[in-house]
C-alpha cells in the first residue's frame, strides 16, 4: 500500500488512534503511568493552593483576625505548597527515568515487528519510508505514540486549570449590582474566545506545515541517514578515501541540511508571529480582568484576599484555556502519527499491512527421508519487469550433493531464497515430500535448511553465541564446528575464548577478516545440524588451500545429508553428484561433471574450459 502522502484523519479517528495507543503503552510500560499522572496532578494544583492560601492570609490580616489564625493559614500554606512541590519532584524523578524507558519500549516494538516481518516485505521501500516518517515525526516534531501520555496529561491539566480557575474567578463573571452591563467582563470573555480561536487557527497552520515537511523530507532524510552511516562506519571508509568521495558526500549531506533549515526557518517565523499575537491577546485579557476585579472591589463585593484570588485565577483561566485548546489540537495532530505507528506494529485497522504472514500449518518431519520438487517455478522480484527465474523443474533429495553454477545474475541465489521461503514463487510451486511448501509452518520449514549466503552477517555478539545462534550452547559442539570450518585455531587464540566479543562495537571486541567471518558463518551452519546445507559462494574470501580444506571437511560432515553448493570455482563443484547450470534465469543443464563435460557444446563445458584456460596459462 502506498503511503507516501498520509491521508487526512478525521478528528474522531484521531482520538480513537490516541486511545488505542494508550492501550499499547499500558501493555508495554504500565509501571510508568501512575508516577507520571501523579507528577502532573501535583504540578497542576500547586498554583491554586498558593492562590487559595494567599487570599486567606490577606483576609485574616485585613479583617484583624487573631494572630493564631494568621499563623495557621501561613503554616497551612507552607506545608501545602512545599508538600505538593516535594511530591511532584518525587513523582517526576521516577517518571523521568521511566519516560526514556517508554520511548525504547515503543521503539523495540517496531524492531520486533520488523524482525518478524516477511523478508520480502523488508525490501519494499514503503517500509523504509514509514520507519523514516515515524522516526522523523518524533525527532523533529514530537509527534508519535511516545508523546501520547504528555498530550493526554496536558488535556487533563487544561481542563483542571480551566475549571478551578473558573470556580475561583467566579465573582468577575457575575454582574456588579447597580453597575449596568458588565462591559469589561463581556470584553474579557470575548478576548478569551478570540484567543482560543486564534490558537486553533495558528496551531492548525503550523501543524499543516510540519506534516508537509515530514512528507517532503522523508526521502532526502532517509538518504542522509545512509550517507551519515557511510561517513561513520569504517566499512565504507576505505572506498570514500581512495575514490575521493568526501566532498561529494558532504555536498549531498549539506543539500539536505539546507532544505531542513529552510523549512524550519519558515516554521520559526510563523511560530514567533502567532506567539506574539497570542501574547498580546493574553495581556488584554489580564488588563480586562484587573478592570473587572477593580470595579467589583470598588463596589465592595470583594475582600482584599478575594481580589488577589480572583485576579490570579483569571490569569490562570487564560492559561487553562490555552492549554486546553493546545491539547485538543495535539490530540488531533498526534492521531495520524499514532495511527501510522499502530499500523506499523500490526495493531491498526489492517494487522497485516506490514507483515503479510503467509504461514502454513503443517509440521515438518526432519527425521526421515525428504525430497524437494520444483514444478515449473518462476519468480519476479516485487516491482521488477524481468523474470529472475523461469520454468524451473528440479528434484532435490536427501544424501545427494548438488552444485549450482552459472554466470552472475543467472538466478542461483534467487533459487536458494525460494527454497527457504524467503520469497514465494510467482508461478509454479515447490513441493516438500509431495506437499506445497506453503502448507508447512514457516519456522518448521526453515529448520530443514542451514544456509551460508554470499552476504551473510556475523553479529556483534560473543563468538560462541554467533556459532550457536543462541545464548546457551554446547561448548564442545561449537568447538567441533569451528574445527570443521577451519576456525578453531583462530578461536583458541582469542583472549576470551568462546566469550570473545566480535567487532569493536564492544570494548575488547575483535574485528574479523573476510576469511575469518566466512569460516564462522560455515561453523554456524554446521552447528544448526540441519538436514539440507546450502553454501552460496561461501569460500569466495578464502584462499584456494583453505577452500579445498573446507570443502573436503564439509563433504564428509554433510555426507548423509543434502547439500547444495554455489561456486564460481568449478573445480570445487566437480565432486558433486549433480551439477545444475543456470543461464539467464533458466536451468539449462543438469548432470554429473563427467556427463556435462561430455556435452562439448554445452554451457558447462564452455565455463569449464574457460576456467581451465586461466590455470594453464
Ligand atoms: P546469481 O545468484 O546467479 O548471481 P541472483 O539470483 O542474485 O543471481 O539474481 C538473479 C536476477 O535477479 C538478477 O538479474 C538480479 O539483478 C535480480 N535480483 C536479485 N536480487 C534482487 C532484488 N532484491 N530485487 C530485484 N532484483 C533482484
Amino acid at each position: 500500500m502506498k503511503r507516501e502522502q498520509k491521508q487526512k484523519v478525521p478528528f474522531l479517528k484521531s482520538v480513537r488512534a490516541v486511545f488505542r495507543t494508550v492501550r499499547v503503552i499500558f501493555r508495554l510500560d504500565w509501571r510508568n503511568i501512575p508516577s507520571f499522572v501523579l507528577s502532573q496532578v501535583f504540578v497542576t494544583i500547586q498554583p491554586f493552593a498558593a492562590l487559595f492560601f494567599s487570599a486567606r492570609i490577606l483576609d485574616a490580616l485585613t479583617t484583624g483576625a487573631p494572630w493564631e489564625t494568621v499563623l495557621n493559614w501561613v503554616l497551612g500554606a507552607v506545608t501545602c505548597t512545599y508538600g505538593l512541590y516535594l511530591l511532584e519532584r518525587l513523582a517526576t524523578s521516577v517518571s523521568a527515568v521511566e519516560g526514556i524507558d517508554l520511548y525504547w519500549r515503543l521503539y523495540q516494538e517496531m524492531s520486533r515487528v520488523m524482525m518478524k516481518a516477511d523478508y520480502e516485505e523488508l525490501e519494499k521501500p514503503e517500509i523504509g519510508l514509514a520507519v523514516e516518517r515515524i522516526e522523523r515525526a518524533t525527532r523533529m516534531f514530537w509527534y508519535g505514540p511516545w508523546e501520547v501520555p504528555g498530550v493526554l496529561m496536558s488535556f487533563a491539566q487544561g481542563l483542571t486549570i480551566t475549571l478551578s480557575a473558573l470556580a475561583l474567578a467566579w465573582p468577575v463573571f457575575t454582574p456588579a449590582p447597580g453597575g449596568g452591563i458588565p462591559w469589561e467582563t463581556i470584553l474579557m470573555v470575548a478576548f478569551l474566545v478570540v484567543s482560543a480561536v486564534y490558537s486553533i487557527y495558528s496551531e492548525t497552520k503550523l501543524y499543516r506545515m510540519k506534516e508537509e515537511n515530514i512528507t517532503v523530507l522523508a526521502a532526502p532524510l532517509r538518504l542522509q541517514n545512509f550517507l551519515f552511516n557511510y561517513a561513520h562506519v569504517s566499512l565504507a571508509a576505505k572506498d570514500i578515501r581512495l575514490y575521493a568521495m568526501q566532498d561529494r558526500l558532504s555536498g549531498l549531506l549539506e543539500k539536505t541540511d539546507r532544505k531542513v533549515e529552510e523549512l524550519s526557518d519558515a516554521r520559526a517565523k510563523l511560530r514567533s508571529f502567532s506567539g506574539g499575537v497570542r501574547g498580546a491577546l493574553s495581556q488584554a485579557i489580564t488588563c480586562l480582568a484587573y478592570l473587572a476585579v477593580g470595579v467589583r472591589a470598588l463596589a465592595g463585593l470583594l475582600t482584599v484576599g478575594s481580589i488577589v484570588q480572583v485576579a490570579g485565577a483569571v490569569t490562570q483561566l487564560a492559561e487553562g484555556v490555552r492549554v486546553l485548546v493546545y491539547s485538543v489540537q495535539h490530540i488531533r495532530m498526534q492521531g495520524p502519527h499514532c495511527q501510522e505507528y499502530l499500523d506499523f506494529i500490526g495493531e491498526g485497522d489492517d494487522p497485516n499491512q506490514y507483515r503479510h504472514q503467509k504461514d502454513g500449518t503443517l509440521p515438518v518431519d526432519l527425521s526421515g527421508d525428504w525430497e524437494i520438487v520444483c514444478e515449473n517455478v518462476g519468480f519476479r522480484y516485487p516491482g521488477a519487469k524481468e523474470w529472475a527465474l523461469r520454468g524451473l523443474n528440479l528434484r532435490l533429495k536427501k544424501g545427494t550433493h548438488y552444485a549450482l553454477v552459472g554466470r552472475n545474475g543467472s538466478g542461483k541465489t534467487t533459487f536458494v531464497k525460494l527454497l527457504c521461503r524467503l520469497y514465494d514463487p510467482t508461478e509454479g510451486r515447490i513441493l516438500l515430500n509431495g506437499r506445497d511448501v506453503r502448507e508447512y509452518r514457516r519456522d518448521e520449514l526453515r529448520r530443514l535448511f542451514a544456509v551460508v549466503f554470499q552476504d551473510f552477517q556475523i553479529l556483534a555478539l560473543p563468538l560462541g553465541q554467533n556459532v550457536a545462534a543462541a545464548s546457551h550452547y554446547d561448548e564442545a559442539r561449537v568447538k567441533d564446528c569451528l574445527r570443521q570450518a577451519g576456525a578453531l585455531e583462530w578461536a583458541e587464540k582469542q583472549p576470551q575464548g568462546l566469550n570473545q566479543p566480535l567487532y569493536e562495537v564492544e570494548e575488547g571486541g575483535v574485528n574479523l577478516s573476510g576469511g575469518e567471518a566466512q569460516k564462522l558463518a560455515i561453523a554456524r551452519a554446521l552447528y544448526k545440524n540441519a538436514p539440507f546445507v546450502i553454501l552460496d559462494e561461501p569460500t569466495a574470501a578464502l584462499d584456494p588451500i583453505a577452500e579445498s580444506e573446507v570443502y573436503t571437511r564439509f563433504r564428509s560432515m554433510v555426507d548423509q545429508k543434502g547439500a547444495l553448493y554455489i561456486s564460481h570455482r568449478l573445480s570445487s563443484c566437480r565432486f558433486c553428484d549433480e551439477i545444475a547450470v543456470f543461464e539467464e534465469g533458466k536451468l539449462v543443464q543438469l548432470g554429473s561433471h563427467e556427463a556435462l563435460l561430455g556435452q562439448e557444446e554445452g554451457a558447462y563445458a564452455r565455463l569449464w574450459h574457460a576456467q581451465a584456460q586461466w590455470y594453464q596459462a
